[in-house]
């Protein structure tokens, strides 16, 4: 059975910045936690937080990607060591586990998938991938939001066809 790679904070673990999760059946809507409930049923969630595992405390300041490729979170520290240490445990596991699918939270400077925060600290999102999405994506491995879990059940379906 295909086991798949889920952010931490997207299930219930709350490691995010602000010290909050992302409560999927609130935030996302019930389906989503009715898929995430049946993998978990499954065996199949490995889980972890890039941020946390890359070192980094909860709560924490904020940080968004830079053009020139950096991590700065909002006091101004450089924090991309611990980004791409957090993104390379994150890849290490999917290669443990032989992982070939992610579900990680989206706009995530760490998880974003489709959508990242511009660097600005504006609240204004621009199309890119996080640091761990991009690695992941760049290793072969599928990388889906929380809002296209559905996508994501019919990929690992096919996988297992
Ligand atoms: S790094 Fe990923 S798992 Fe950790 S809090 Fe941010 S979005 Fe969630």
């Amino acid at each position: 059975m295909e086991k798949v790679l889920v952010s931490a904070c997207f299930l219930g673990n709350p490691v995010r910045y602000n010290g909050t999760d992302l409560n999927v059946a609130e935030k996302v809507d019930t389906q989503a936690q009715a898929i995430l409930d049946s993998w978990a049923k499954e065996g199949r969630i490995v889980s972890i937080c890039p941020e946390v595992s890359g070192g980094l405390p909860t709560p924490r300041p904020p940080a968004e990607l830079q053009l020139d490729g950096r991590v700065v979170d909002d006091t101004g520290e450089d924090v991309s060591s611990e980004f791409l240490k957090g993104a390379e445990n994150a890849l290490a596991l999917c290669q443990r586990f032989n992982i070939k699918v992610a579900v990680l939270t989206e706009s995530s400077p760490s998880c974003g998938s489709t959508l990242i925060y511009d660097g600005s600290f504006s609240n204004t999102k621009i199309p890119g991938k996080g640091i761990t999405a991009k690695l992941l994506s760049e290793n072969g491995i599928k990388v889906f939001s929380q809002f296209s879990l559905e996508e994501a059940r019919a990929f690992l379906e096919k996988l297992e066809a």
